[in-house]
């Protein structure tokens, strides 16, 4: 079905409801803005993610990129929608770091240290039996990402604003694509280095719920009633949104080195990460015309409220954002790149 869209009575097209363009449509709402999201309503990668933010990430125990710009953006962000749909949705969390070897936790204890009024902060705890060290790092947690999305799309829906459907370019000015992965693998906006992921839902008795789990490659999320994420796997090639009975043992590895050994698969997906490059947002105009917000990454969750305000005020106020987060600057490094 194509949606229709009547450029009469809307100025601002929203092409997808992921994390992206609802953070987008709730920044237009709060500045008054004109607009309708139109959206397919099945596939994407916000509806199956964990919704994890973890502060400080990777194998190199790395802040996140700005961390300290857009975790508190993302908070007060989150729980103002919380008000206005009368539900939680912000669940802080800590997150234990465990090291499986003596080097990383090298790497782990090195880092220890965060700057004067970071809002993270990570302490040494007691490591769990069978892991070399443990950090317990403060200032992450989980959004209900399908709460999020799914009241967000109740209330616009109501209000006039959501319509489900697929959208064909007009090349219109007024249209905004936040479309994902979708969006990315057509070969549009260049070169992409977008990765399939793979995740299971668990149910397990007695296990831990109040830590997030960071170990052995992976993560564990807990959503509540004894209720986990586990995850996940990269895949570079295969860029389809199909579980695979590989990536499932994968996932049953690290919900095992994390969790314990009992626990009952009550879901697997699998969908594919925007990337651009690493987990580093990009929003801005577009050469045939239109906006882009796209490229979350693996942090979808804590990028895209900041980001959402950022375009919401180069769209609205004319106001342009850091270089760094402009797809045409971006665009223009690429080419360059391409034609050494
Ligand atoms: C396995 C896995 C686990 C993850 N876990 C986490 C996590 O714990 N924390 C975190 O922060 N991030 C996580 N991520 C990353 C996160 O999912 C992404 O950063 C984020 O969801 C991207 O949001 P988006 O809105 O850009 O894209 P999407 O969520 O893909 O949304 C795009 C939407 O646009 C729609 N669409 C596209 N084209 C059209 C069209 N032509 N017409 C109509 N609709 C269209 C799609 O159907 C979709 O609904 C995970 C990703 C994966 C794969």
């Amino acid at each position: 079905m194509d949606a229709e869209v009547n450029d009469g009575d809307f100025r601002w097209v929203i092409i997808g409801q992921g994390l992206a363009g609802t953070c987008l449509a709730w920044t237009l709402w709060e500045r008054g803005a004109n607009f309708v999201i139109v959206d397919r309503g099945t596939g994407g990668s916000s509806r199956m993610a964990a919704g994890m933010v973890n502060p400080v990430t990777g194998k190199n125990f790395e802040p996140s990129w700005r961390i300290a710009d857009f975790l508190p953006e993302m908070r007060e962000f989150y729980t103002t929608v919380e008000l206005r749909l009368g539900r939680k949705l912000w669940h802080p969390l800590p997150v234990l770091r465990l090291a499986g070897s003596a080097k990383e936790w090298r790497k782990i204890t090195s880092k220890l240290e965060c700057p004067v009024g970071s809002p993270w902060s990570a302490v040494e705890v007691p490591a769990p039996d069978g892991w070399v060290g443990a950090v317990a790092v403060q200032g992450g947690g989980r959004l209900d990402t399908q709460a999020f999305l799914d009241g967000s799309r109740e209330f616009f829906t109501q209000h006039g604003r959501y319509q489900l459907g697929e959208f064909s370019s007009s090349g219109k000015l007024g249209e905004i694509r936040c479309e994902g992965a979708a969006g990315l693998l057509t070969g549009d906006y260049g070169p992409h280095r977008c990765a399939k992921g793979e995740i299971l839902t668990i149910r397990a008795t007695g296990w831990d719920q109040s830590h997030i789990r960071i170990g052995a490659g992976g993560w564990l999320v807990p959503q509540g009633g004894g209720v986990f994420k586990v995850g996940s796997t990269y895949e570079w090639h295969d860029l389809d949104e199909l579980p695979t009975a590989g990536g499932r043992v994968r996932i049953e590895e690290i919900a095992s080195r994390l969790g314990g050994a009992a626990f009952e698969v009550i879901g697997h997906d699998a969908a594919v990460r925007p990337i651009l490059r690493r987990s580093q947002p990009l929003i801005g105009p577009l050469e045939g015309g239109g906006w882009l917000f796209n490229a979350l990454g693996s942090k979808g969750t804590l990028y895209a409220p900041g980001m959402a305000r950022r375009l919401a005020r180069w769209l609205l106020d004319g106001a342009e954002p850091e270089p760094e987060v402009d797809f045409r600057v971006f665009l223009a490094h690429a080419r360059q790149d391409d034609s050494r």
